[in-house]
């Protein structure tokens, strides 16, 4: 199992983000994370990825304990924060071989990674431009590519698509698919038209619960991906 989410509830003072949300992500799928704003998607996807604790429940990833081993979690995980925070003055690739330096590679290592995501995330062309110089399809390019250079196992990306025009969306969305095919993905979305295009498997999440789990083609047979996602978001 890649992902293994067991009773989690976070509370932030008196708020409930997440009220015990237990499920498991197995190795090589791509599972979106379906929800309205405030829904709590973010807030999981921080959990899982080390960056705040639950206040209560237990998470795994690739077996390996996010209070007792987090820093093999981290090894493991590649993540793109929501609003893709970067440094707008670096040059993509002098940003990339940055990253790859935090990930303690030596030097032969940070140029073949950071060479190599460069190549997977089509940033050939703009390898030698500044950050701030690119588009806003290109940044969450190199969003990923960031998020890509440990080469890690699992990837969760909070709204990678968000403020795209529709020609980075697709591309962006393309990219995604490819990189499945060797990674277990974990995106976010409150775009239900997302997850029919990229996952195969929805999760959808409301109010910090967890209110659908399936294959989103067996979810929209009969609209009920529809459906369901309409009712949460009339009700919100
Ligand atoms: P989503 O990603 O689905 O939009 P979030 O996980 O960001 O949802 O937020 C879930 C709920 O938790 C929201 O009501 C939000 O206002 C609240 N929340 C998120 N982060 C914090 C925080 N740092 N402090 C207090 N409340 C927060």
């Amino acid at each position: 199992m890649s992902i293994s989410i067991t009773n989690i509830t976070k509370l932030y003072g008196e708020q409930k983000a997440l009220d015990n949300v237990s499920l498991e992500i197995k190795k090589g799928e791509i599972v979106g994370l379906l929800g309205p704003n405030g829904a709590g998607k973010s807030t999981l996807m921080k959990i899982i990825t080390c960056f705040i604790p639950p206040s209560t429940g237990n998470v795994k990833v690739c077996g390996f304990d996010i209070f007792e081993n987090s820093l093999e979690v981290r090894k493991k995980i590649g993540y793109l924060p929501e609003h893709n925070p970067l440094y707008l003055d670096m040059y993509v690739r002098e940003f990339l071989y940055f990253i790859a330096s935090i990930h303690k590679m030596n030097n032969n290592e940070k140029k073949e990674r950071t060479q190599r995501v460069i190549e997977q995330t089509g940033l050939e062309k703009e390898a030698n431009k500044k950050i701030g110089q690119l588009s806003k399809g290109y940044r969450q390019r190199v969003g990923i590519a960031q998020a890509m250079i440990n080469d890690p196992e699992v990837l969760i990306l909070d709204e990678p698509t968000s403020g795209l025009d529709p020609n980075q969306l697709v591309e962006v969305r393309q990219m995604i698919k490819n990189l499945s095919k060797e990674k277990t993905i974990l995106l976010s979305t409150h775009i239900m038209q997302e997850v029919e295009a990229v996952c195969e498997r929805t999760i959808i999440i409301n109010n910090g619960q967890v209110v659908a789990d399936d294959n989103t083609k067996h979810l929209t047979q009969g609209g009920s991906l529809e459906q369901i996602f309409r009712k949460i978001t009339l009700n919100d």
